[in-house]
């Protein structure tokens, strides 16, 4: 039997007192098993993935097992990336909080390590860390390890896929006979099993079933979907069930950029996290997705990889991971602290067996649900709509009640006013998916022309859209569809992508304008124009890319700076 409560565990009164300000008010499992064995200074393999309360499981016993009179480095611990290495560090720096003659610092690749130089003259009590920067502290001299206690190996798995097994065997040889080695890890591969016996002296070893972390706090779905229809449905979902914050994962950098722009382009704030981007670039990635300020990042799993970002609403597996396990790692994001999470999965009819393969993983039932339709997302709307106005419609604003009047005065009635704003509130959001919806069932074709069909999905609105509005540019479209199917690619042209589209008025006859004016290239020469909602397509012969690049990226369309680039081919 476990122990259920943080008292039993013999914890000290500074530790006990900030267990209480963080609002930790009992153990997760894996503290309640791992703990004691922590405390009692034993090696220990733990068994957990992120979001079990694995970080506190042995940062708290290990505090406790500081011993204030030895100056040097008591506690190392080492992680995969830099992003887990600081939340490790920011949970040390918690838990610590009245552990005041307990110092705490984090070094990693990326930063100076002068910087780094400055802290370690300190010599903290504890030092989280990458393998690589720590090894090369230990070789430069300035990290000391012969009063360590315990050597803590964090993310154990993840550690050895990205290559540091020598980093951490170097590690461990350096450290006194006597210390003790804590190893956690999501998965127990042959390569830790091998590590753990070479290392470990008599380890206990603890697991925490996979069903604990998700039955009770997930709901896990499954959605049949082609690639092509990816971006709708999670527009759908994310609409649909007013989430706030979403992960979205993806299995490749190009993929996540991908995805990130045709987000955006739907509206939503998403930025994309991958190893290709620069530091800085994943520092602020993160910041602004913490704050809320991005509200879906899309990533791959190793970017993401110890991301603890607390109220995630879902978790979206654009694409099913190559390896299961990660699987479990990406929806163990959502559906913490006691909140209730959910998880989609699109699947496409090749794939759906390995969703019988994950849901005997995370031994919990993966519920198929269906790709909203335009109709149920436009009911589902409408009745959302309708309840915050009888809420609003309480404590109505004299400021806004006067504005009907002044309407009224101009002979608009009420009735009238109220649904011309509905109308704006609602009807474009409406128009796109009852397009999508036709888009969506319009056949798959066959071999050869496919990559042209995906490649047409945003054309698709685009024609749909300007037969409707265009009028005068509607000859354009015609006759860029007299050579046979709408969806042939013309090999002569290349297709643009513009920043702007009907939310800046912007019509077909103001593009032709533009880059005929700007750039001496004639009318005749400018192939399909597609304007959507607040971005735009315009083909152009081949050989004029790079002019129309040159020139029109410093110019501006109806006053708004305009940001031409190669369209990038939908998959
Ligand atoms: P981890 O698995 O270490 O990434 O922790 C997941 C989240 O749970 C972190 O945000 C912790 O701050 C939080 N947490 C850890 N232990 C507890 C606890 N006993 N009660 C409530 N929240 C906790």
């Amino acid at each position: 039997m476990s122990i259920r409560e943080f008292s039993s565990l013999g914890l000290s009164e500074k530790t006990t007192k900030v267990l209480g300000e963080l609002g930790y008010e009992n153990p997760t499992p894996i503290q309640a098993e791992s703990i004691p064995h922590v405390l009692a200074k034993k090696d220990l393999i733990g068994q957990a993935q992120t979001g079990t309360g694995k970080t506190a499981a042995f940062a708290i016993p290990s505090i406790e097992n500081i011993d204030d009179s030895i100056r040097g480095t008591q506690i190392l611990v080492l992680c995969p990336t830099r992003e887990l290495a600081v939340q490790v560090y920011n949970e040390y720096e918690k838990l610590a909080k009245y552990h005041t003659s307990t110092d705490c610092i984090a070094i990693y690749g990326g930063e100076s390590i002068e910087k780094q130089f400055r802290g370690l003259k300190r010599n903290p009590a504890i030092v989280v860390g990458t393998p690589g920067r720590v090894k090369d502290h230990i070789n430069r001299g300035t990290l000391k390890l012969n009063q360590l206690q315990t050597l803590i190996l964090d993310e154990a798995d993840e550690m050895l896929d990205m290559g540091f097994v020598e980093d951490i065997e170097f590690v461990l040889e350096q450290t006194p006979e006597q210390r003790q080695v804590v190893l956690f890890s999501a998965t127990m591969a042959p390569e830790i099993m091998k590590l753990s016996k070479r290392y470990l002296n008599n380890p206990e070893v603890i697991k925490i079933a996979s069903k604990n972390m998700t039955a009770d706090t997930l709901d896990q779905y499954f959605i049949p979907c082609t690639s092509r229809n990816k971006v709708t449905a999670t527009d759908r979902i994310i609409k649909g069930n007013d989430f706030n914050l979403v992960l979205l994962f993806c299995n490749t950098k190009a993929m996540v950029d991908d995805a990130a722009v045709r987000l955006q382009r739907l509206g939503h704030r998403a930025e994309g996290l991958h190893g290709d981007m620069s530091q800085a670039q994943r520092d602020r990635v993160m910041n602004n997705f913490r704050a809320g300020h991005t509200t879906i990042l899309v990533a791959t799993d190793v970017a993401a990889r110890g991301l603890d970002v607390k109220g995630v609403d879902a978790v979206i597996n654009y694409d099913i991971p190559q390896d299961l396990e990660y699987y479990v790692h990406r929806i163990g994001r959502t559906g913490r602290a006691g909140k209730k999470g959910a998880s989609y999965t699109f699947a496409n009819r090749n794939e759906l067996y390995k969703i019988n393969q994950l849901a005997k993983k995370t031994k919990a039932e993966i519920i198929q649900a269906e790709l909203p339709s335009a109709e149920s997302m436009i009911n589902q709307r409408r009745e959302l709509l309708g309840i915050e106005i009888l809420k609003t419609a309480e404590f109505v604003n004299d400021e806004y009640l006067h504005m009907v009047e002044q309407m009224e005065e101009q002979g608009v009635t009420p009735e009238i006013f109220a649904a011309a704003l509905l109308e704006k509130m609602l009807k474009k959001d409406e128009e796109i998916w009852r397009a999508e919806d036709k888009a969506m069932a319009e056949p798959v074709r066959s071999k050869g022309d496919r990559n042209d069909r995906s490649r047409g999905r945003d054309r698709d609105f685009g024609d749909r859209n300007r037969s409707d509005r265009s009028g005068g540019r509607r000859d354009r479209s015609e006759r860029g569809r007299r050579g046979g199917s709408r969806f042939e690619s013309n090999r002569d042209m290349s297709r643009l992508f513009i920043n702007l589209g009907r939310d800046n008025n912007l019509q077909p006859r103001d593009i032709v304008g533009a880059i005929a004016g700007e750039t001496g290239i004639g009318g005749n020469a400018i192939g399909e124009i597609d304007i959507h909602q607040n971005f735009s397509f315009v083909e152009i012969p081949k050989e004029e890319v790079n002019k129309v690049l040159k020139v029109m990226n410093t110019r501006m369309i109806k006053g708004n700076p305009v940001s031409f680039e190669i369209a990038k081919p939908a998959r």
